[in-house]
């Protein structure tokens, strides 16, 4: 099709949209395939008369439109005179879905993620072009979906870095370099270690400086995640069971998991595997999974919630205060603990009196449903008196403890 469009023999500015519908798979799900044919049919056919020659700004030709695979499509846009044209053209197509698509009298929640390439300025060969808007589409996946983006070169370093890290991720898990760091927790009232949270590292070279708060997100993105949740409850519960019967030590290892987990039917049963491999007693374990990872509402990541707390582990909520747990929602999860994120911890103290409040909330809430209450990212000594003053159960952070390797964790529990 590009070819066709000869853009190299005529000199002129192209512009390449690649199109990938959201939520297209959930309509196949959900009411079937054919249900599915007809909505990428009737999107085809308005598609096709929002670049009808009647705009003034195109000169449109039979070739304009192809469907790639699936739910993407790409539209050429030829002889554009100025980039934000191919821009009004992209907004013209998120406005089809406004309000929802309805095929059939039903409305589907289906909308489109839309990257922009235009030759010569981003790309002088075809396929590099298709492969950049493809690039640039991605990136209004990742930056919330509904939305066009242009391509640019800051976007294809972030993907090249991306690449890189999956690369490193793959290589870690193959070559076992994966590892452990452990942060202690302690007890607000007498300051004796009572757990410690597993922190993963990675070791691979590709992956020199880079920690889990980048790393995570693109193993979640790559179904990555899976095998590294695995693999850090292994060496989590290995570690664990050394602590228990060598050095008596009768606290919680807090494991970190994905919140991708929680649509995994398979999890809890894995988990109790795990612990019946290392014969570890469920009580002595938490994991903690993320509050802007619960979805309210969603039956699936509440079962997964409920066959983990009927496995016996503990369930914390990590980053709380950060997602958008309505207090009502709050009830439905068989949580045990909350931990209040880091951010309002670093806010008290700060002059930022409305977000500092946010830990004697999250403290009172955490009272009137029985929870127990972890602060997290404690850094001063004013925090930490703050924080036993108003009643808090535990606490972990920099002023306390670093994160430390497993040789440091022991000398620690030995003091
Ligand atoms: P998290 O679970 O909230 O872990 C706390 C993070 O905050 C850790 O960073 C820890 O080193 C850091 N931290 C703790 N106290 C302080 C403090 O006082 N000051 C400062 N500046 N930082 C503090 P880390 O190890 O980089 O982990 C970041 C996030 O990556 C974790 O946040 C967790 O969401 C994720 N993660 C870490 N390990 C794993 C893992 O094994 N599996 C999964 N799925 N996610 C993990
Ligand atoms: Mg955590
Ligand atoms: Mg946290």
């Amino acid at each position: 099709m590009i070819e066709q469009a000869k853009i190299s023999k005529d000199k002129q500015r192209v512009g390449l949209l690649y199109i990938d519908l959201d939520n297209f798979k959930q309509v196949n799900d959900q009411y079937g395939h054919e249900m599915g044919d007809k909505l990428l049919l009737k999107f085809s056919e308005q598609l096709w008369s929002e670049i009808r020659p009647s705009d003034q700004v195109l000169k449109p030709q039979e070739e304009s439109i192809a469907r790639l695979a699936g739910d993407e499509f790409v539209v050429l846009l030829p002889d554009i005179k100025d980039t934000i044209n191919a821009g009004k053209v992209a907004s013209r197509i998120l406005d089809i879905f406004d309000g929802g698509f309805e095929v059939e009298g039903i409305t589907h929640l289906t909308y489109a993620s839309i990257g922009i390439a235009v030759f010569p300025d981003d790309a002088k060969e075809p396929s590099e072009l298709l492969h950049f808007a493809d690039t640039a589409m991605y990136d209004a996946k990742q930056n919330g979906r509904n939305c066009f983006r242009f391509f640019t070169q800051e976007i294809a370093d972030t993907i090249k870095q991306r690449q890189k890290i999956e690369y490193g991720l793959r290589a870690s898990l193959e070559n076992d370099q994966l590892s452990l760091v452990f942060m202690p927790i302690f007890d607000c009232d007498n300051d004796d270690i009572v757990a410690v949270e597993a922190l993963l590292r990675c070791n691979a070279p590709e992956l020199e400086k880079i920690g889990p708060d980048q790393f995570i997100p693109v193993a979640e993105s790559t179904g990555l995640i899976k095998d590294i949740d695995l693999w850090v409850i292994d060496a989590a519960l290995q570690r664990l069971v050394t602590l228990q019967q060598q050095h008596n030590f009768t606290g919680k290892m807090c494991i970190n998991i994905s919140g991708v987990e929680l649509n995994n039917e398979h999890f809890p049963s894995q988990v109790k595997g795990l612990l019946e491999i290392y014969a570890v007693a469920p009580c002595s374990v938490e994991l903690e999974v993320t509050e802007t990872a619960l979805v309210a509402g969603n039956k699936a990541c509440l079962d997964t919630l409920h066959a983990l707390r009927e496995v016996g582990v503990s369930l914390a909520l990590d980053d709380f205060g950060t997602g958008y747990t309505a207090f009502s929602q709050l009830i439905h999860y068989p949580a045990h603990c909350l931990k209040i994120d880091r951010s309002f911890i670093s806010d008290l103290f700060s002059g930022n009196d409305p977000r500092s409040k946010m830990v004697l909330i999250i403290q009172n809430l955490a009272e009137l449903y029985g929870l127990r209450v972890i602060a997290e990212g404690v850094e001063t000594e004013e925090q930490l008196n703050y924080l036993k003053r108003h009643g808090c159960d535990w606490a972990q952070g920099y002023f306390l403890s670093r994160p430390m390797a497993w040789d440091d964790l022991l000398k620690r529990l030995a003091m």
